[in-house]
């Protein structure tokens, strides 16, 4: 039997690979780098809801370095702390989730070959490509273009830990264009401080922005990369008796508001390996069960991507005024704006109005 070939052994083509691997599929995942998971640039921040989700592949507690129970929002110098009162999401360690993910699919059955780059047309037989941002796989077999990107830069810092729960977010499209800046901890000790800005802005300058904004210097050893801000239009195909499906970041698969995209990825990659002979079954799948999710974060984005300053400033105080504050408490969602939006957030202003 041809095995099935994933691209990409982030977490998105090792839980293609264990799906695909549960449907009876043979399975061989293919890594340019020596070992899954190794300088991984993300954050790390996911919602404890969308690893639960991901409990049959991983034990996402082992690979967790801290808890988070809210976020404290500056809309262009106006403050907004949501705290939920409990944790809703962890920081996790990228580099041991990966692995332990990669080390799963094999244990089930898959053969992985690392330290070397998969190059076109990718052997024979059918193909996952969960390759990234920048997936090759999506190139070489003309899939339509991902156009929009934000350009990140990020460093360790120091903290005094008085933030040590709360994720920091600075929302101000004079200083990062079209994204926003972020500083995530760690420890008591140690946060992330990032940026990212829709390319072509420079995210080196919107880091030197946050150093000043927070009033800690940012170490010149920084990392950098892209995060993919809006999916793919095809996302699978059949080319001559070959399925080709794309997943997680090289589909485009990212919440467009915070760049994250281990949630909505994973969830995806489970229907690749599900439908891998079936490109017009997962693209239907995928599309009807998170294509509104995804479309809401990507409107978001660039709703509040097109304000100046001025309007983020008082957007922040309108959403104080009617306590937009107390219904996040209560229903936010980090993932899903479609299940806050209808009918909570609408009815919430007229809540607010009435007398307690
Ligand atoms: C700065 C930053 C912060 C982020 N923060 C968060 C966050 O807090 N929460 C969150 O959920 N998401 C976050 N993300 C996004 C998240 O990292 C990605 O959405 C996620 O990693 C996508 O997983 P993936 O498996 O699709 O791709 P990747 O994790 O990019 O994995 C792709 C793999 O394919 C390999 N590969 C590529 N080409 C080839 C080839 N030709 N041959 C062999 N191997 C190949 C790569 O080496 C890589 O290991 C962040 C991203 C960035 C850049």
């Amino acid at each position: 039997m041809v095995p099935l070939r994933v691209i990409g052994a982030g977490p998105c083509g090792s839980v293609a690979a264990i799906s695909a691997l549960e449907c009876g599929h043979s399975v061989h995942i293919y890594e340019q780098k020596e070992t899954p998971g190794e300088n991984v640039r993300c954050s790390g921040l996911i919602s404890k809801e969308g690893l639960e989700s991901l409990s049959g592949f991983t034990n996402y507690k082992k690979h967790a370095l801290n808890k988070i129970r809210g976020a404290i929002f500056d809309c262009a110098g106006y403050k907004l702390k949501v705290d939920s009162g409990r944790d809703i999401a962890y920081v996790i360690d990228r580099e041991g989730f990966d692995a332990s993910l990669a080390q799963k699919a094999q244990d089930e059955g898959a053969k992985l070959f690392c330290g070397k780059r998969a190059l076109p047309p990718f052997g024979e037989g059918s193909i996952i490509g969960a390759d990234g941002p920048g997936s090759m796989v999506a190139s070489h077999f003309g899939f339509p273009k991902i156009r929009r990107f934000a350009g990140t830069a990020q460093a360790t810092i120091r903290h005094d830990g008085q933030f040590k729960d709360y994720v920091r977010v600075f929302l101000s499209n004079d200083k990062f264009p079209g994204f926003f800046g972020w500083v995530i901890p760690h420890n008591e000790e140690y946060a992330e401080a990032g940026v990212g800005c829709v390319l072509p802005s420079n995210p080196d300058a919107a880091l030197d922005c946050l150093s000043r904004l927070i009033g800690t210097s940012i170490p010149k050893e920084r990392r950098y990369s892209v995060i993919p801000l809006e999916r793919r239009r095809k996302t699978a195909l059949s080319a001559s008796r070959r399925n080709i499906l794309l997943v997680g970041d090289a589909a485009g698969q990212v919440k467009s508001t915070t760049g994250g995209g281990v949630v909505f990825g994973t969830k995806c990659a489970k229907l690749a390996g599900k439908y891998a002979t079936s490109p017009k079954d997962y693209e239907n799948a995928w599309k009807a069960l998170y294509g509104h999710d995804l479309d809401a974060h990507y409107q978001m984005h660039r709703a509040l991507g097109r304000l100046s300053d001025s309007s983020l400033r008082a957007i922040g105080s309108i959403a104080s005024a009617f306590r937009v504050e107390e219904f996040l408490e209560k229903e936010g969602n980090m993932d899903s704006p479609m299940r806050m939006i209808w009918p909570g957030l609408l009815l919430h202003p007229i809540r607010t109005l009435v007398p307690k």
